[in-house]
């Protein structure tokens, strides 16, 4: 094959259907000039395209029962399909007769049709024409990267303004997150540390779509996402998950290897009164009973968490509970923050703030407390193997994580004697003594 022809073979394609007046066929023009210069092919028939769009005509009912004519056939040869033109005005009409079309726009929105393209069949890149690599600029090493699903927040909590900067939540559609985390293992990436404002809510907002990835059909939320995910040769990590009842679902796949077993749940509190007023989502979930669960059916489980000590309104008794739980919950990772006032935030309006000797006192007994626990949990691991990956290599050891450490946040592992490593290899180990926050490790031959 030659390598023109190996190019147009993996060049996404896009069929168009152009119904209606000259207007229309104009607006067709628009959305085809611009898919060239972005670099899609444009193909000839159904059977040649990756994706077909339909730019309908909605002016009389014949040509309505046309338009929809056109997307049942193209649906039936195809399955991928925008629907565009007159007829998008009146989205309903549509979905009510064809639910699978991918998604529905009105009339002149070439720029939303090619967003839609975008996101359903991403532009192809081109070496000689982008700069941006596949998978886009990172500022992270070589062997991890941070993989975004879904921008803002519909949440509420007090001490919080991210909702009135970065909006409600959008979630990205799953093919295009499957794309951008297929391209940055391609590209040498072994670790996606999967992110958002809240990770547990992925696909919400778009009712949970149908979207295709590896010629499959993947609904939009995280259960899904995270099994896409297990396939690709790479440690998947997730971060701020809340803890939503669908999240259980989430464990069997952990236990099974396709996505790490460690879940990052920021808490924040543990007192019911203070989640209240803190205004938490799933706050009001039994979570110890729920973390025993999940440590029943995956019992290497990590879990890291943050908290937040001196909330306004918070009592002795209420931050009594918190260190009660704490010692029930044994969480393997904790970060704690004394409150402090965000500009813009609802909880500058709560009565009872915390004098700031109280807040310190009581985060020293806090990180005392969780220091102890986190001491037990990693002994717990001396003497046995795991997988490490290498992040720093000095002359006598190297610094690595154990599937349990997020970089940046957590511990790390330390491999004594490492013998020509690299950043980035995974090694495997023997853990041969553990301190408060880190494990010490030999690398085992092989
Ligand atoms: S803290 Fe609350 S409001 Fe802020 S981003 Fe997280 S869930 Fe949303």
């Amino acid at each position: 094959m030659s390598q023109e022809s190996r190019n147009e073979a993996t060049t996404p394609s896009v069929g168009m259907v152009s119904l209606g007046c000259p207007k229309a066929l104009v607006d067709s023009e628009d959305i085809l000039t611009r898919l060239r210069s972005e670099g899609y092919r444009i193909a000839p028939g159904y059977e040649d395209a990756d994706l077909v769009v339909v730019n309908t005509c909605g002016f009389i009912d014949e040509a309505k029962a046309e338009s929809l004519e056109t997307i049942g056939e193209a649906l039936s040869s195809n399955g991928k399909v925008l629907v565009t033109g007159c007829m998008g005005a009146s989205p309903e009409d549509i979905r009510s007769i064809h639910p699978r079309v991918l998604d529905v726009t009105g009339p002149h929105q070439a720029e939303a049709v090619l967003r839609s393209i975008n996101s359903h069949l991403p532009r192809p890149h081109d070496p000689l024409v982008d700069l941006v690599p596949p998978g886009g600029l990172k500022l992270t090493p070589q062997h991890y990267a941070y993989l975004k699903i879904s921008e803002g927040c519909n949440h509420k909590c007090s001490f919080c303004i991210i909702p009135s900067m970065r909006g409600r939540l959008v979630s990205r559609p799953l093919g295009l997150v499957m794309k951008e985390a297929e391209a940055l293992v391609e590209r040498g990436v072994k670790e996606l540390l999967v992110i958002s404002q809240d990770t547990g809510a992925y696909g919400v907002d778009l009712r949970y779509q149908t979207d295709y990835w590896r010629e499959r059909e993947w609904e939009t939320r995280l259960h899904d996402l995270a099994q896409a995910l297990g396939e690709l040769d790479a440690w998947v990590r997730l971060h701020y998950v809340y803890p939503y009842p669908h999240i259980d679902r989430l464990i069997p796949l952990m236990a099974e290897g396709l996505i790490l077993p460690y879940l990052d749940i920021p808490f924040q509190h543990a007192s019911t009164r203070i989640l209240k007023a803190m205004r938490r989502p799933a706050a009001a979930e039994n979570t110890l009973e729920r973390i025993a669960q999940w440590r029943r059916n995956c019992p290497e489980l990590v879990i890291r968490s943050t908290f937040i000590v001196g909330f306004p309104g918070e009592t002795d008794e209420d931050f009594e509970q918190l260190l009660e739980w704490l010692a029930e919950a044994k969480l393997d990772r904790v970060g704690c923050f004394r409150y402090s006032p965000v500009e813009g935030a609802a909880a500058n309006e709560l009565p009872g703030a915390v004098p700031e000797e109280l807040k310190e006192e009581r985060w020293h007994r806090f990180m005392q407390q969780q220091a102890e626990i986190s001491a037990e949990r990693l002994s717990a691991r001396v003497g046995g193997e795991e997988t490490v990956i290498i992040d720093q290599v000095h002359d006598d050891h190297a610094i690595g994580r154990s599937y349990g450490d997020a970089p940046e946040i957590d511990g790390e592992v330390i491999v004594m004697e490492p013998a020509q490593v690299s950043p980035g290899d995974m090694i495997r180990v023997r853990i041969e003594h553990s301190d408060d926050y880190d494990l010490h490790a030999r690398r085992l031959p092989g």
